[in-house]
């Protein structure tokens, strides 16, 4: 039998997901963000299965967008972190891949560029985050350049990107959101704005095109409970087996360090899950893991390829027994937390080494 490890993708849940993102703005165009590999559930394998849904989808860079070309998908892909050389742009307009222009070095490569046909080019505004985008008293001027090349195909949106969106107490969304309105009024341009927690939670950010990414895979952006995002379906479920088992006395340690120390005699399941799998090492003891359909604690420190849990009080836990690290019945924005960073990080760094397993849609396949 195999390594019992994997990461289960449920893709009716995609689908579920992607759903509601439509729902929070039936008339606007609903991208469907896919960078890092889908946040880890699988770039190509999420872009099929959104295909008939979705009118575009977003990814990092050219690289993520050819790897989706090859495999078939022939929807718009916007490039959200732009392009780098004029090299790029040529292979971009060939391969109907959409560009996010910011500054002026861009531009020139663009005007000066001979596409074989003219690209698609959304326009990044600095409305604050001061990231990327143009900054807010030049856009208008770079808007009215490329609106005038003849290498520019139709519409130009005009796009930004909220520093506080998930803090719905703070007022710096409603400050960007302003910003922005009043340059798309004064170009008359389409815009967008909204990131999944906009999406969710910032009604007025909704507008032409909106760009969530997150909550696609099943997770709230939010730290508290919220009516929009708790309607979210996991999408991965991150799960193994227990493999051995073992009675450790009173005053004995467990794993690298010994940093774990039974106070009791305890039961210590071992399940083959680690970092190298991108169960996060900084996860500390107490971090919940669920086995045999109960919550139980991580005793000690993160392996490579292991992981030790506390089942002392956990009914009928047994070799084999099933051990979910996080996904429908135990959120990893709460595993995320334990570990001291966000459901993003711990989902989008999952390693090729963790067999993906796709299930739901009406199809059963595996990794793709
Ligand atoms: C990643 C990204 C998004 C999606 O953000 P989520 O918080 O995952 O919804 C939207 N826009 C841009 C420019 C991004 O880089």
């Amino acid at each position: 039998m195999a390594r019992p490890s994997q990461a289960l993708i449920d893709l009716t849940a995609l689908v579920h997901n992607y759903r509601l993102a439509k729902g929070m703005a039936p008339d606007a165009s609903t991208m469907a963000v896919i960078k890092a590999n889908a946040y880890g559930h699988g770039a190509v394998a999420v872009a099929r299965t959104l295909e008939p849904l979705a009118p575009a989808f977003g990814v990092a860079c050219l690289e993520e967008g050819l790897l989706l070309r090859e495999a078939g998908i022939t929807k718009p892909l916007l490039l959200l972190d732009g392009f780098f050389s004029q090299e790029e742009l040529v292979v971009a307009a060939e391969n109907t891949l959409w560009l996010m222009i910011e500054n002026r070095r861009q531009l020139q490569w663009l005007l000066s560029a001979k596409p074989g046909k003219p690209v698609t080019v959304w326009l990044k505004v600095d409305t604050g985050m001061h990231r990327l985008g143009a900054p807010l008293d030049q856009a208008a001027s770079l808007y009215k350049t490329l609106r005038q090349s003849p290498n520019v195909a139709g519409d130009i949106v005009l796009a930004t990107h909220f520093a506080c969106a998930d803090e719905l107490e703070n007022d710096f969304t409603r400050v960007q959101i302003n910003r922005m309105k009043a340059l798309a009024t004064e170009l008359r341009a389409p815009l967008s704005m909204a990131n999944s927690p906009a999406l969710l939670g910032w009604p007025q950010a909704v507008s032409d095109w909106n760009r969530p990414g997150y909550m696609l895979y099943g997770s709230s952006p939010f730290a508290t409970s919220h009516p929009h995002a708790d309607k979210l379906m996991p999408v991965m479920t991150f799960q193994s087996q227990v493999i051995s088992l073992r009675t450790v006395p009173a005053g004995e340690t467990v794993g690298y360090g010994a940093t774990w120390r039974a106070e009791k005699t305890s039961l210590i399941a071992t399940v083959p899950v680690g970092y190298g799998d991108g169960y996060p090492r900084n996860a500390p003891s107490g971090t919940p893991v669920m086995v045999n359909g109960q919550r139980a604690r991580l005793a000690g420190r993160v392996s490579m390829d292991l992981i030790s849990v506390d089942v002392t009080d956990i009914h009928g836990v047994a070799i084999g027994s099933a051990v979910e690290l996080w996904g429908k019945n135990l959120p990893v924005n709460e595993v995320a937390l334990a570990a001291n960073t966000i459901g993003y990080e711990l989902l989008t760094r999952m390693p090729s080494r963790l067999r993906r397993v796709y299930v739901g849609d009406g199809r059963l396949t595996s990794d793709v």
